[in-house]
């Protein structure tokens, strides 16, 4: 029975997020499975209250899929001395892929994983914002006409912030529009491990005629190819071949191909082919918008300066704004006060900033001239040599970024005349940041040295 909630929950965990998954389902136990009565143990009666209203479905399908006859479930308050399942337990007994690829194999007919679409990711549930809308355009082109303009479609962007919820959600809209389309989902780790399993078992032949036969091909975390030859020149073939036939592809990353090392020449420039989509931090409107949505989705209410005050202090990504509002939803249920009594009360602090951590500009433009090894004299100097004045042009960016300083300010900060320059400055760094994966890393890099 254990092993069997243990499959059930590796199984939900692939289909909610992280937050919720841990939240809701961190103190469970499977109590009982007979004649397809399935009994649950939960935390408290308001667990009770919301694994029936939100996760009836999933969990059902969870144990389906895992052979568990399911006619009924109730779920049950049980005392919290009883043994549980920790979520983290699973990931540490067993890696998440090998309970997948135990379920796999226990069951091959399972639906919800022979594409690896999840239907939770869904155009309509995917707010647009200034952050995504070239991506999400070309995602809809994509869905009228797959193959064609954007073939293959490369996105790419920094981790949590859509990558996974925009594909899975072409691939399923494809689907919806013509149910025989053949689509797989897979991330890259999962393709190359199911590589070797192909090949040590004598059937890499059969692995390569099964991504042939596909109308749309979707790779995740394409940037874990590094180091993995075989499966990359697998991957490399594969690609040739439905690409000559105009089968879709698409692939996303936390970083343009050429910016991984180990990635042959000739796939890199062709992953890039129909160019290169990318996915950038959320504006605070952005934020606003998608934290609305989120709530409205779970029909919580929620004031607007509570999402205001979120947005403004989650400037990590997508996955921990989620994370921050279902705390706080949790909360303003538990306790039975609403979200912003919570915030004005001090009961929640949300930090997840590094613009709150005190750093002064004098060290932003110290560590940052230390950094392209130059003087603060010399990197707030009136030289127009390229290597200074980029340095010159990053320490105003994050000046602007970190301590949200006026460009006059900024000016006086690092020498310069008037504030155009620095608005030029800010927007040069902000325009290369998008292709421009060294700088990127620099920029982080310079960051660790500030708050570090
Ligand atoms: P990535 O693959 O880039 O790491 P995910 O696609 O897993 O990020 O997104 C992280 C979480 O944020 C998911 O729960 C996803 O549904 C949500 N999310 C990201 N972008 C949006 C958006 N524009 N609208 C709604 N939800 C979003
Ligand atoms: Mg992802």
């Amino acid at each position: 029975m254990y092993d069997v909630w243990q499959n059930a929950l590796a199984e939900i965990e692939q289909q909610i997020s992280v937050a919720n998954f841990s939240t809701w389902f961190q103190d469970t136990s499977l109590i009982t499975a007979e004649d397809g009565n399935i009994k649950i143990g939960v935390k408290n009666s308001f667990y009770v209250k919301q694994l029936r209203a939100r996760y009836y479905d999933i969990i059902a399908n969870a144990l389906k899929n895992n052979n568990t006859q399911v006619n009924n479930i109730e779920f049950e308050v049980v005392s919290t001395n009883k043994p549980k399942i920790k979520p983290r337990e699973i990931s540490t007994v067993q890696p998440i892929k090998t309970q997948i690829k135990t379920i796999r194999k226990n069951n091959h007919e399972i639906k919800s994983f022979s594409n690896g679409l999840n239907p939770k990711y869904t155009l309509d549930n995917f707010v647009i914002g200034s952050n995504n809308e070239l991506a999400v355009a070309a995602a809809k082109s994509i869905i009228n006409s797959p193959g064609d303009k954007y073939n293959p479609f490369f996105l790419y962007g920094g981790p949590g912030l859509g990558k996974t919820h925009l594909v899975q959600a072409i691939g399923n809209e494809l689907l919806r529009n013509n149910p025989d389309c053949k689509i797989l989902y897979t991330p890259i780790s999962h393709f190359y491990s199911d590589f070797i399993d192909a090949i040590q078992n004598g059937k890499g032949k059969e692995f390569n005629l099964k991504f042939q036969k596909l109308d749309c091909l979707i790779i995740d975390d394409f940037q874990f190819i590094v180091n993995k030859e075989k499966s990359q020149e697998e991957f490399f073939n594969i690609f040739n071949d439905l690409y000559q036939l105009n089968k879709q592809i698409i692939v996303t990353s936390d970083r343009l191909p050429s910016q991984i090392k180990t990635v042959d020449e000739r796939l890199s420039t062709r992953l890039t082919w129909a160019g290169a989509f990318d996915i950038q931090l959320p504006k605070f409107e952005d934020k606003c918008a998608i934290l609305r949505a989120k709530a409205e989705l779970q029909g919580a209410e929620i004031e607007p300066e509570a999402i205001e005050y979120i947005a403004e202090n989650v400037n990590t990504n997508i996955r921990d704004l989620e994370g921050e509002l279902s705390t706080i939803l949790l909360m303003s249920e538990v306790r039975g006060l609403t979200p912003l009594e919570l915030i004005n009360n001090g009961s929640v602090s949300v930090n997840k900033t590094s613009k709150l951590r005190p750093v002064s500009a004098k060290q932003i433009v110290d560590k940052t001239a230390k950094y392209y090894n130059l003087s603060t004299k010399e990197m707030c100097g009136k030289s127009r040599i390229a290597n200074i004045k980029n340095a010159r042009q990053v320490t105003m960016f994050l000046l602007s970024k970190e301590l949200n300083l006026s460009t006059n300010k900024i000016a006086a900060e690092v020498g310069v005349k008037d504030h155009t320059t620095v608005m030029h400055g800010i927007k040069k760094i902000e325009k290369d940041l998008k292709l421009n994966f060294i700088l990127r890393d620099q920029i982080e890099e310079i960051k660790e040295k500030i708050y570090g």
